[in-house]
C-alpha cells in the first residue's frame, strides 16, 4: 500500500479539492493537514497495531485516516460533511478496513455505532485532528460515552492542549484540567505549526497524548458533585476558594459551618486559591462536602 501517493502531500490534495470543487467550510473548523511527515508522527503516538480498533473524528479528505488504516487495525471515522463523503469513498476506495459514518460526532451513540462496526471486543483508540471549535465537547463525549477509552492521541489549539495538560499553580491549571486528568494521564506530545494546514488557522496547534489511568487518581463518592466543586473553585480565579465556594453554595450560617468543617476537615486552608489545589485535594474537599451534609 505504501505505492500509493499520500493524500496529505499538498499537490495531492490540491488535485483531490479541484477534482471534487471543494470548499471549505470555515463553520465546519475545516483545517486539512497537508504534511505526510506530521500524519506519520500523529499515528505512531498511537502506537498503534492491527488488533487496536480506533476511532477517528473528522476525516477530512481522509489524510490522517490513511495512515490509521495502514496500521490494519479496524477504523471508524465519524464526518459531519456529507459532501466529503464520496470524496472519502474514492481515496480511501484501497482500504478494506474503515467505516465512515456520516454523522455529527456530538449528536451520535457512539458506543452502540462502535459496537456494531467493530468485529471484534475491547477498548479503542482515539486518534483525530480535532475541529478546533467544539475540541473540548468532543473529548468530553468520548470519555463519558461509555466506550473503554484507552488512549487519544488529538490534534487541537496550542492554547487548549496547555490547559489539559496543565499541572495544579499554573495559570493554564482549571476545571478542564481536572476534568480530563481525572480519567487520562495527559501529556502534550508536540507542536505543529500553522503552515502544516490548508487552509492555515490563526494558532498553533498541538498534539497530546491521553492515556487511561490503570487506577483511579481519587476514589470519588459521587463524579457529578466532585467536577462541580472543582468548577466552583474557578468561578473567580482571583478570589479565594472560600469566596468562590460560598458564591456558589449560599453565604448563610448553616451553609457556612458545612463549608468549614468539610474544609477543615480535608485539611485544606479556606485562604487558599482553587488553581493551588491538586485533583486529589479536589476529591477528598468533595468527599468531605458529601459526608458532613444534613449533619
Ligand atoms: N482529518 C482531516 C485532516 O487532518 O486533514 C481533517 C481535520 S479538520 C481539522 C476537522 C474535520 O472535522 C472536518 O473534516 C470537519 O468537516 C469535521 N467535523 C466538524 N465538526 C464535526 C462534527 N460535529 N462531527 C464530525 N465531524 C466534524
Amino acid at each position: 500500500m505504501s505505492d500509493y501517493k499520500d493524500i496529505a502531500t499538498p499537490s495531492r490534495t490540491k488535485e483531490i479539492l479541484k477534482k471534487y470543487g471543494f470548499s471549505f467550510k470555515k463553520s465546519l473548523g475545516q483545517n486539512f493537514l497537508t504534511e505526510p511527515n506530521i500524519l506519520r508522527n500523529i499515528a505512531a503516538a498511537a502506537e498503534l497495531t492491527s488488533d487496536d480498533r480506533i476511532i477517528e473524528v473528522g476525516p477530512g479528505i481522509g489524510a490522517l485516516t490513511e495512515h490509521l488504516a495502514r496500521s490494519n487495525g479496524e477504523v471508524l471515522a465519524f464526518e459531519i460533511d456529507q459532501r466529503l463523503i464520496e470524496v472519502l469513498d474514492d481515496t480511501l476506495s484501497i482500504y478494506d478496513n474503515v467505516t465512515v459514518v456520516n454523522e455529527d460526532v456530538l449528536k451520535a451513540d457512539v458506543k452502540t455505532i462502535a459496537n456494531d462496526v467493530f468485529t471484534t471486543e475491547g477498548g479503542v483508540k482515539v486518534v483525530a485532528n480535532l475541529p478546533y471549535y467544539i475540541t473540548t465537547p468532543i473529548m468530553m463525549h468520548l470519555l463519558m460515552s461509555g466506550l473503554d477509552v484507552e488512549s487519544m492521541v488529538v490534534m487541537m489549539q496550542k492554547e487548549v492542549a496547555d490547559r489539559i495538560t496543565a499541572v495544579p499553580g499554573t495559570k493554564a491549571y482549571g476545571s478542564l484540567s481536572i476534568a480530563v486528568q481525572y480519567y487520562m494521564n495527559a501529556e502534550l506530545a508536540f507542536i505543529v505549526p500553522k503552515t502544516a494546514f490548508v487552509p492555515q488557522p490563526n494558532v498553533d496547534s498541538a498534539i497530546i497524548k491521553l492515556t487511561k489511568r490503570t487506577e483511579p487518581i481519587v476514589d470519588v463518592v459521587d463524579e457529578d458533585f466532585f467536577f462541580k466543586v472543582a468548577k466552583s473553585a474557578f468561578t473567580q480565579r482571583r478570589k479565594t476558594l472560600w469566596n468562590n465556594l460560598i458564591s456558589y453554595f449560599g453565604k448563610d450560617d448553616e451553609t457556612k459551618a458545612w463549608l468549614e468543617k468539610s474544609l477543615e476537615m480535608s485539611q485544606i486552608d479556606p485562604k487558599r486559591r482553587g488553581e493551588t489545589l491538586s485533583i486529589q485535594e479536589f476529591g477528598e474537599l468533595s468527599n468531605q462536602l458529601m459526608a458532613n451534609k444534613n449533619k
